[in-house]
């Protein structure tokens, strides 16, 4: 899944994981737990998400080689937020066989309103948005009670620089999955329904067509 941070990749992703049985793996997560677990890797990796930088190539692609090392990506996975620069888009290219890149678009203004919006679910990591997609009580995870909390990243300072870091970095990836015929491009601008729908759509005639 690609798309700029805020257009709804971690949020299509956990639908595409559901819908057709493959895990999810959001990179920001696996650093996420990385800098809670307090070890030497997520400790380095905190002042890069803090500052709305990438994290070092090797160190993400670490993490990566670890989680899809696990049985249940024997059969396949859906990659959230992974690969963000070219370098990576390399790495990845000797460690899995990517077949489908989803591009999700979507205008800045609406986006840093998503990301500043955004509540994220301490203990599952579900994610919710105080306006567009509200959980049932304030403060609380529909899914599993836990508590909800802004990303220290998702404040306004650090989320134009976050931006930044996709325009620059990430958009040339866009250019380098089209030409490899891989590239669905997707509006991010309609509610999470009508975009499963579309992404339902897509994926379904994939498998059809094998
Ligand atoms: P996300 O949860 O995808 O918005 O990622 C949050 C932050 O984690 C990013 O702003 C980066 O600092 C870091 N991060 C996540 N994925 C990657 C990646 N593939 N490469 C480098 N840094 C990443």
């Amino acid at each position: 899944m690609l798309g700029p941070p805020g257009s709804g990749k971690g949020t299509q992703a956990k639908f595409i994981a559901k819908k057709f049985g493959l895990p999810q793996i959001s990179t920001g997560d696996l650093l996420r737990a990385a800098v809670k677990s307090g070890s030497e890797l997520g400790q380095l990796a905190q002042e890069y998400i803090d500052a709305g930088n990438l994290v070092p190539d090797q160190l993400v692609l670490k993490l990566l080689k670890i989680r899809i090392s696990k049985r249940d990506c024997n059969t396949g996975f859906i990659l959230d937020g992974y690969p963000r620069n070219l370098q990576q888009a390399k790495d990845l290219e000797k460690i899995a066989n990517v077949t489908l890149v989803i591009l999700i678009e979507l205008n800045q203004s609406t986006l840093v309103r998503r990301i500043t919006g955004r509540r994220t679910c301490k203990k599952c990591g579900a994610i919710f948005h105080v306006d567009f997609n509200p959980p049932n009580i304030q403060g609380i995870c529909d899914i599993c009670s836990g508590e909800l909390y802004q990303r220290t990243d998702d404040k306004e300072e650090t989320v134009i620089k976050r931006l930044e870091t996709y325009k620059r970095q990430t958009e040339p990836l866009i250019e380098y999955y089209r030409d490899l015929g891989l590239l669905e491009p997707i509006s991010g601008d309609g509610t999470i329904e009508e975009i499963q729908g579309e992404l339902d759509h897509i994926i379904s005639s994939r498998i059809e067509k094998g």
